[in-house]
């Protein structure tokens, strides 16, 4: 049993939630037995050993003064980190913890990306959801119920992309949840108290800590259990944040466009599929601050569907694409703008620093300055550029600027040794400040006196921490060292030496030095809890900072790549007049093309090519939607846009792998959720959907899909396919239309035009890609030849059961039907000829035969489904077996 100080450690390890203890002792935090080996191996410490109660235990630490780093690290790996500070009391030291850092608390990062905490609890078929960023101070809640519920509950979560996550005590007996948790996030779960999740505590909580605030935002139970959990959690870890948490912010899902995480990956909003190339976000991005650039990236994954938000939206950024020189001075601006929002954090929990409040207050000088060039330019005055500050008060924000004159500036690093105030705020201060500067003036002119005093030619006078002032003589004067001098040590050529005089002043100088030090970081402290009581202003004016950033960002981009103001509506309604893909337009010699979709035309079957521009095409419509509906311009000549209420997008098996499952099911299982989901305000983008399975397996699931989505949920959809059996359905259905994307083809080489044409393509050119992609000539010839062959047939082939062997049906192109017959390919082929069907003869056509072949022409294929059509054709391959 580890008795002494090792006790003191296990026992405070016991009592705290935490993965790890750090201890005070002295100088160090001290971590000791599995904790020591694991912070040995995670930082690379070294580690060494201690024994008590006759055992040996392994010990590491680290300086007092560098633990906040340590710490980051351990908690930027995924560890809590509890800390132990020591305390003197009459009864000797004491220690206890009194922070526990972990990843959704760790108000010191450096990180601009928000750093999210979540809390989620599941009442019945409810979900309430909470997310915190405790160094911006932003906090918000939800519940979120329906059939769908716990996807979108996962959805939400995901969207936020938190660093840690609660989960209530009735989400964590939900075994799929909590995997889906695990797999789908990358943050560290933890167990907090049960009974923090109760309604009644929750409210009370929350309560305790917005006042009248929480019973107003019209949050529902299962919102106020996470909140109020998150709340309490927060408190419990003893980051001291809370102050800087002001608002509860309640908002529902419906607010914004439904964009599940697939289709935020496939549109690759902020990133990329493959980790290569460049997002949405990156393209976009000209913010000049890091709240700006997490404020856009907010919006791009939170679209809005509240269509006079967007146009005030959209109308500062006009004006600000129009007045392009004072755009760019309120940029440049901005550019020497701080994270306000963090500062007021830091402020609240004790840690901002000296340069943290200096930069808050020359980012609150900035204020006066923006509103006076928004103001000076005709086309900003009256535009909702101006309107963003009107909610400032402004004589607050100088009055805070004020009060943080007195800061100086170029303030040290460290907060104990003075240097922190300028002169002229505190008579006091600067009564000490002289009487500083007059003994330090003995010891500058030291030297030379000493020089007169004695005839010494190469004295020195020098300070350092252990032998305090000293005056230095090297050993060839040794000889004129007047008595009164007292070596204290000796150096390889000179003699270092005190007297008593020297003594008494530097004891003067040190008192000074520490009155002033503990004066100033009085003095200092006072100004951060200023700050921090005024924690709301600083985010306020935070905020309207990266608002204006954000609606100037879009502006530069809109300007720099002559995008449009799409004309928001909404009726139902697609117009896109010459779009372009936002990111593929960047790198490439775009071709633009028009997309019209409407309640009549709402269903796009998209064919062309491999590589000819379909996938663009379709997400250069989501863009151009998506990008609407955060009030930006978008890439086209013209835009009418009716806002949607999500976007979905699919894009086939083959095209991505995913862990563990099987692609096919994956993409089965996504395909549902957006027939589920999607309602006949979405948007829908299918690309390749059914490609993860056999021919007729796809073709049919693909058939069946269409007919559901334009008969059942009446989105707007855009699905590339390859079976060009697919386009005769826009025969059989009213609101489906074909487009193709155009390619030019001569003397067997393949030109794509990037156009987007009415009607279906007939072929595929894949053989064309193949050889422009290197692939060796002789196979490309003989894929060529094949596909002569095949075309010559028009074919698809069905497999035949049992033992009558391969039953040839070819599925007509031009009448959208199957055929049986005539078309049979020949058997009798050379090695020059293409590959004959398996090595049997073909069945000769009896009585029996020529009715199955009657009532295959007959079929009437366009009033069956695909799974009815298996059916009959099972039915007649019974039949020709029976023969
Ligand atoms: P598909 O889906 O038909 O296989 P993609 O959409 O993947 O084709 O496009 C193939 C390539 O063509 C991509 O590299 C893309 O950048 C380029 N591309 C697509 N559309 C256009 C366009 N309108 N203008 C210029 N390049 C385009």
């Amino acid at each position: 049993m580890a008795s002494g100080i090792v006790g003191e450690f296990f026992e405070l390890k016991a009592g705290a939630s935490a993965d790890l203890l750090a201890m005070q002792m002295g100088d160090f935090y001290e971590f000791f037995g599995d904790d020591a080996e694991t912070v040995g191996e995670e930082l690379d410490l070294k580690v060494s050993e201690r024994s008590s109660g006759g055992e040996p235990y392994a010990m590491a630490g680290v300086p007092v003064a560098d633990l906040t780093p340590y710490v980051k690290a351990l908690v930027e790996r995924g560890y809590r980190v509890a800390i132990a500070d020591q305390r003197e009391t009459d009864d000797g030291i004491v220690r206890e913890v009194t922070r526990t850092v972990t990843p959704g608390t760790l108000i010191e990062t450096d990180d601009a990306e928000a750093q999210y905490l979540a809390s989620v609890v599941a009442h019945g078929e409810e979900y309430g959801l909470a997310v915190c960023d405790i160094t911006t101070g932003q906090f918000r809640a939800t519940t979120i119920s329906g059939e769908a519920a716990t996807g979108l509950a996962l959805n939400e979560l995901d969207r936020f992309d938190p660093v840690e996550v609660l989960p209530g005590p009735s989400v964590r007996s939900d075994d799929d949840f909590v995997d889906a948790l695990r797999t789908d996030l990358d943050a560290r779960l933890t167990l907090f108290e049960t009974d923090a999740f109760a309604p009644g505590r929750a409210r009370h909580t929350l309560e305790t800590q917005f006042g009248d605030a929480a019973g107003t935002v019209g949050l529902s139970d299962p919102a106020i259990a996470a909140a109020g959990a998150a709340i309490a959690y927060i408190d419990e870890t003893g980051v001291g944040a809370l102050a800087s948490i002001t608002r509860l912010g309640s908002y529902t899902a419906d607010e914004h466009v439904t964009l599940d995480s697939t289709t935020r990956r496939n549109l690759e909003l902020t990133a990329t599929m493959t980790g290569g190339g460049r997002t949405l976000f990156e393209t976009l991005d000209h913010t000049a601050t890091n709240a700006g650039a997490r404020l856009l990236k907010e919006w791009l994954t939170r679209p809005l569907r509240h269509v006079e938000t967007l146009r005030t939206r959209g109308a500062a950024v006009e004006a600000l694409v129009e007045d392009a020189l004072v755009r760019e001075g309120l940029s440049e601006t901005l550019g020497e703008a701080y994270d306000l929002e963090r500062v007021a954090a830091r402020a609240v929990s004790g840690s901002a620093d000296a340069d943290s409040l200096l930069r808050a207050r020359e980012t609150l000088a900035l204020v006066p300055e923006l509103i006076d060039s928004i103001g000076g330019s005709p086309r900003l005055a009256d535009s909702p550029v101006a309107a963003l500050f009107e909610d400032l008060d402004s004589a607050a924000i100088e009055d805070l600027r004020t009060e943080l004159e007195s800061l100086a500036d170029d303030p040290p690093k460290t907060l104990h040794e003075g240097g922190l105030i300028k002169r002229g705020y505190d008579d006091d201060l600067d009564d000490l400040v002289a009487r500083l500067e007059a003994a330090t003036e003995f010891f500058d002119t030291l030297e030379e006196r000493e020089r007169q005093r004695h005839g010494l030619s190469r004295v020195t006078v020098g300070r350092n921490k252990t032998d305090g002032y000293y005056v230095q003589i090297p050993k060839s004067e040794s000889d004129s060292v007047p008595d009164e001098y007292e070596g204290i040590k000796t150096l390889k050529n000179a003699e270092r030496y005190v007297f008593d005089e020297l003594h008494e002043r530097e004891r003067e100088l040190f008192r000074l030095e520490e009155e002033r030090g503990e004066r100033e970081y009085e003095a200092f402290r006072r100004l951060r809890e200023s700050v921090a009581e005024r924690a709301d202003l600083l985010q306020a004016v935070g905020r309207t900072l990266a608002e204006l950033d954000v609606r100037c960002s879009l502006a530069a981009h809109a300007a720099k790549r002559g995008w449009t103001r799409p004309a928001l509506t909404d009726e139902r309604g697609l117009e896109i007049e010459a779009g372009r893909h936002p990111v593929v337009e960047t790198d490439t010699q775009f071709v633009p093309n028009d997309l019209f979709l409407d309640p009549e035309r709402r269903f796009l079957l998209v064919t062309g090519p491999n590589m000819s521009g379909k996938s663009t095409y379709m997400r250069q419509a989501a863009l151009i939607t998506l990008l609407a509906q955060i009030g930006s311009f978008v890439p086209a000549d013209s835009a009418r846009i009716g806002l949607v209420d999500g976007i979905y997008t699919r894009v086939g098996a083959l095209d991505e792998l995913a862990e563990g499952r099987s692609t096919f099911m994956v993409e089965m299982e996504e395909l549902s959720n957006i027939l589920h989901s999607a309602t006949d305000e979405s948007l829908v983008v299918l690309d390749e959907v059914g490609r993860g399975t056999a021919t007729y397996d796809g073709i049919s699931i693909a058939w069946a899909a269409t007919e559901y989505l334009h008969n059942e949920v009446g989105a707007f959809t855009l699905f590339a396919t390859h079976y060009h059996e697919l386009t005769t359905l826009a025969e059989k259905l009213p609101r489906v239309e074909n487009v193709h994307i155009a390619a030019a083809e001569t003397d067997g080489d393949v030109t794509f035009l990037r156009t987007v044409e009415e009607g279906p393509t007939d072929r595929s050119y894949g053989v064309h890609v193949a050889d422009l992609a290197g692939v060796p000539e002789p196979v490309v010839d003989r894929a060529g030849d094949v596909l002569d062959r095949l075309r010559e047939e028009r074919a698809i082939e069905a497999k035949g059961g049992g033992s009558g062997g391969p039953v040839q049906t070819v599925f007509d192109l031009g009448a959208g039907e199957f055929r049986t017959g005539g078309s049979e390919p020949s058997n009798a082929g050379t090695n020059d000829e293409p590959p004959a069907p398996p090595d049997t003869e073909p069945e000769q056509v009896d009585p029996e035969a020529a009715a199955v072949v009657a009532e295959l022409r007959s079929a009437a294929l366009a009033e069956t489904s695909p799974v009815e059509l298996m059916n009959r054709v099972q039915e007649w391959q019974r039949r020709l077996e029976e023969e």
